[in-house]
């Protein structure tokens, strides 16, 4: 599809990222159906109105998908589902938005994409660029759809976070640097659950790379190191992990370290190694876009945890309260555990995505005294970690008052779910925003 190739056009999921790429489709000038098998939110309800664009809510209608010449599918909606079979069978390409925003996208791109970390490492690479001086311009999976930023913003780099969703469906997507943080299974209730398959729409990101084209990445993940070793890359490679070897960025004692630098993470306001990694796979970004390591230095400091990851809260009666309500897979948790240097009475439970808690034993009887339950998985979890004391909730009030019997002086209250929380809430920042609200109300009682 070139810039003067139009026709029919199905967006099927009317969220940020569908409504975007519609609007960018008429735009463009193609003939736009927005199709979402839901109720659709007012706010996209007036957009599709401002810019006149016909859809349904509620229901697909199939002529219209067969018609089509392209559709473009939102992250959230399962490739394999018969519509879209059948689709693709009749010749109608598929993509994702990602892929649908790239061909009119003229800037280049930096994309992150990994299991964990990716809003904080893109939002990292956004604030050491904008403070850098350069016009760049965030999108993707963190805020505004890419589609709707390439109509709207004329950047001199887009700065994205990808979701190996919007990896299934690309086709000409080519980074100019891309970042792959890590691969630990997540979602892969949405891969036949199996391991490769997710690891492979990760891998997606490096599809179209080439010569001038640079691939950041974790040498400590096995999927990446295997890929790297066996197959030969047209394209340029920075390599960070946790210890020297042959990488071109690493921790050693308290700094963060590589050929062009050396920042102590002492006045870093982000907690845990995790992060640490995440800022070195920010760094040698920024370094290949062409910063000045100095600079970089001074803008790290200045950046703060996003939101709902491991945010500290205040405290109450000398008890510590830690958000980390986005940690939505077991991964994360170990990192997030790792970080707490006090007794931790955790906060655990909801939707399990196939978690395996295997890798969190050791932790947990190190460094948990009890957990409180928050919703559905306690079979699960009382399987995992039989010497613990488990306290099932149903809310968030429930749960911190269950918290609050165990903790003691000197010890932490941490919302580390390591599941999805649709049972209970609309979402995780529904989930993280209870939290900070309960915590605010405790404190306020004193
Ligand atoms: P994502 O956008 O990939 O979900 P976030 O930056 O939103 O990543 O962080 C999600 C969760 O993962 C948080 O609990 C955070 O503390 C944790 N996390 C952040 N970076 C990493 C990392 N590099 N490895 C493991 N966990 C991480």
């Amino acid at each position: 599809m070139k810039e003067n190739v139009r026709g029919k056009i199905v967006v099927m999921g009317a969220g940020e990222s569908g409504i975007g790429a519609a609007v960018l489709a008429k735009k463009k000038g193609w003939e736009v159906w927005v199709s979402d098998a839901s109720e659709i939110k007012p706010k996209y309800l007036q957009e599709l109105a401002v810019n006149n664009i016909p859809f349904e809510a509620g229901r697909h209608t199939e002529k219209k998908f067969f018609e089509a010449d392209c559709i473009v599918k939102s992250p959230g909606i399962p490739g394999e589902i018969a519509l879209l079979t059948e689709a693709k069978k009749l010749g109608v390409e598929l993509i994702s938005e990602i892929e649908f925003g790239y061909r009119y996208c003229s800037a280049p791109v930096i994309a992150v994409t990994g299991s964990n970390g990716k809003t904080t490492t893109t939002q990292l690479i956004y604030h050491l660029l904008i403070h850098g001086g350069y016009n760049a311009c965030m999108a993707g999976n963190v805020g505004d759809s890419f589609a709707k930023a390439v109509l709207e913003k004329a950047p001199e780099v887009f700065v994205l976070e990808v979701s190996s969703f919007q990896l299934d469906d690309i086709h000409t997507f080519n980074p100019h640097i891309g970042i792959l943080l890590n691969i630990s299974p997540d979602h892969l209730d949405r891969y036949q659950y199996n391991f490769d398959l997710y690891a492979e729409a990760k891998w997606k990101l490096t599809q179209n790379m080439g010569k001038a084209d640079t691939l950041v990445y974790n040498a400590d993940d096995l999927f990446l190191t295997k890929k790297l070793g066996t197959v030969s890359l047209p394209f340029q490679k920075l390599a960070f992990g946790e210890e020297k070897r042959s990488r071109d960025a690493w921790i050693e004692g308290s700094a963060l370290v590589g050929t062009a630098f050396q920042i102590d993470f002492s006045s870093l306001q982000l907690l845990g190694i995790h992060n640490q990694l995440n800022c070195l796979a920010a760094i040698l970004t920024t370094i290949r876009w062409g910063m000045n390591p100095k600079d970089i230095e001074m803008s790290l400091q200045d950046f703060k945890p996003v939101v709902h990851r491991l945010e500290t809260l205040e405290s109450y009666k000398g008890i510590a309260f830690i958000n980390d309500s986005k940690a939505t897979n077991v991964e994360s948790v170990k990192y997030a555990l790792q970080a707490m240097e006090k007794p931790i009475v955790w906060i655990v439970g909801g939707v399990d995505k196939g978690n395996d808690y295997q890798i969190l034993q050791d932790l947990v009887r190190d460094k948990v005294k009890s957990m409180v339950i928050l919703g559905s998985g306690e079979e699960k979890l009382k399987e995992a970690f039989p010497f613990l004391s488990a306290h099932p909730s149903q809310s968030m009030q429930q749960a911190i008052e269950q918290a609050l019997t165990i903790a003691q002086h000197g010890d932490v209250i941490l919302l580390s779910p390591a599941c999805a929380s649709f049972d209970l809430f609309e979402n995780y920042e529904d989930r993280g925003n209870q939290f900070k609200k309960a915590v605010r109300d405790l404190v306020r009682k004193i």
